[in-house]
């Protein structure tokens, strides 16, 4: 059976998850930094931890952003096969919801229209759109408004097969010493390790919207998040880079099959702000 959806369902759904994950940051991120606040070793640490809840929390009162960069787009979908879109361009409907959603929950348009030429859109447009061919006659709209200031810390990395576990924790590892301060810790890490290289990145970013707290089903990775997770709290970057016991709240795994000749490892940092909400329709 087709079931017909018209795209202007997806604009509004966009409209108002850009507003809402904005605003306030999902129960996950909540539950992390409660922990990290009752196990951070650090004094000021404990009290920064202390003071992002206080503005979480202020946020969601005065229904204002969480933080001043409310980011660029990034928008996942899965559409069923046995639905069929009507309206307009589904595309089109993306970005007329992320249009909407930042002018009415003045939002800050951070998005320029050219890499080097940088004029401001003005209206936070475009999104970044990755879209999948599902079974069912559903669509999952998943919404990751990306800061900047993480983001310019991610790195993707070639490695060498004969370079293994050790050459992936190496790079996990080294992205992160390298963000320090920048990328605003606590952090959560994506990290995407095999396919190709945009696949890796791909799956880096993807990492970030999986539930914090929530493993890998696979035991090597879930192995390889813990062991991660804590070298990283053993740098002792700490929250907003001061020092301490809690730089980053969660490390997300993700792997996808290979090529014989390669092992391409990508690491996209998040920063305490990892917003992401998901909705079906
Ligand atoms: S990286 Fe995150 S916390 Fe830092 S300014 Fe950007 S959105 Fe805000």
């Amino acid at each position: 059976m087709i079931r017909e959806i018209d795209t202007a369902e997806i604009t509004k759904n966009i409209k108002e998850m850009c507003i809402q994950v904005n605003y306030d940051l999902s129960d996950d991120m909540k539950k992390a930094l409660v922990h990290a606040e009752e196990t951070e070793a650090s004094p000021i640490g404990k009290k920064v931890l202390g003071q992002l809840q206080d503005n979480l929390r202020i946020a969601k009162e005065d229904q204002i952003p969480i933080c001043q960069d409310t980011g660029m787009a990034v928008v996942f979908l899965e559409i069923g096969q046995d639905v069929h879109l009507t309206g307009s361009g589904l595309e089109d409907a993306v970005n007329e919801g992320v249009r909407q959603g930042y002018q009415e929950g003045f939002l800050r348009k951070s998005v320029v229209e050219d890499p080097i030429e940088r004029v401001n859109t003005k209206d936070n447009t475009p999104a970044v759109i990755h879209t999948r061919i599902v079974p069912g006659d559903r669509i999952a709209i998943r919404l990751a408004p990306k800061g900047f200031g993480s983001e310019n810390m991610s790195k993707v990395y070639m490695l060498k097969p004969a370079d293994g576990i050790e050459g992936v924790k190496h790079a996990i590892l080294s992205a992160v010493e390298e963000a320090g301060p920048n990328a605003c810790p606590p952090m959560v890490v994506g990290v995407g390790v095999g396919g190709t290289f945009e696949k890796a990145a791909l799956m880096a970013k993807e990492a970030l919207t999986r539930e914090v707290g929530v493993p890998s089903q696979k035991a090597w990775v879930k192995e390889l998040e813990q062991e991660m997770l804590q070298k990283i709290n053993d740098l002792g970057i700490g929250p907003a880079g001061l020092g301490g016991s809690t730089t980053a709240l969660a490390v997300n795994v993700n792997t996808y099959p290979t090529h014989i000749a390669g092992l391409p490892v990508a690491v996209n940092i998040c920063c305490h702000v990892n917003r992401h909400i998901q909705r079906v329709i």
